[in-house]
């Protein structure tokens, strides 16, 4: 069915910017955006807070069972867990370890897919994540694969975190990136990667304003730039 507004899918690897630049395309339209790494962040926080023990048996009947209590939601640009705020704490790079480890299971992707399909079901979204393209909105009007290089992405990466006076090395920070790239792109469901159709930008050299700039242009554009670019 055709949704009155269009939903536009960012999907790319952990800090290629994809935060800062679905925030701003959404600003730009009048959209509203939507971090469904956040939404994996909160569950981690769930999982911390419930003690879900990892290694035991029926976890994902676990899982799913603390998942269908959870509330996750966001308040404008806030991600709420049961109520609370919970956007400073999802920051943590442990809680970005946990989630990426929980990303990997079904009973955590199945919920989290259904949940972010109800959120954009009615269109005027921009929703960045891994997935958005490839498994979440197949169908989504605008497709966009951001990349850029490893080195980069962590020289971006440790920059946020030394701002926020985390105890962590550019080492460090290269180390995790390129093993949750592992992670992401090797896990059997929903993997990382590019949807057929989506326009790959490659923001090694660019800014967010200049990732923006190409986006709404191709969106102005109305589709078929570059590569499959579509309007349903
Ligand atoms: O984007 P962010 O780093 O906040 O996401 C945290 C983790 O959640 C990622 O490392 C990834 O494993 C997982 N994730 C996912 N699918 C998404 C968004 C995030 O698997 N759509």
């Amino acid at each position: 069915m055709k949704r009155p507004r269009p939903v536009i899918a960012i999907d790319g690897p952990v800090s290629a910017g994809k935060s800062t630049v679905a925030r701003g395309l959404a600003h730009a339209l009048g959209f509203v955006y939507l971090s469904t790494g956040a939404m994996y962040r909160a569950a981690a926080i769930k999982a911390l807070e419930t003690k879900l023990d990892l290694q035991s048996g029926d976890l994902e009947a676990r899982l799913k069972r603390m998942l269908d209590r959870a509330q996750i939601r966001f308040d404008g640009e806030r991600i709420m867990l049961d109520g609370r705020d919970v956007s400073r704490e999802i920051g943590a790079p442990a809680i970005g370890d946990l989630a990426s480890r929980l990303s990997t299971l079904a009973a955590v992707r199945t919920h989290m897919r259904d949940l972010q399909r109800r959120m954009g079901e009615r269109g005027g979204v921009v929703m960045e994540g891994r997935d958005i393209g490839t498994a979440v909105f197949p169908d989504a009007e605008f497709k966009f694969f951001l990349d850029a290089e490893v080195e980069v992405r962590a020289r971006r990466r440790y920059a946020e975190l030394a701002a926020k006076q985390e105890p962590i090395t550019f080492d460090e920070v290269l180390q995790q990136l390129r093993e949750r790239d592992v992670r992401d792109r090797g896990r059997a469901l929903a993997p990382l990667k590019r949807a057929d159709d989506a326009v790959l930008i490659d923001a090694t050299n660019l800014d967010a304003d200049q990732v923006v700039n190409q986006m709404k242009s191709l969106i102005a554009a109305g589709g078929n730039a570059g590569k499959g670019l579509k309007r349903n």
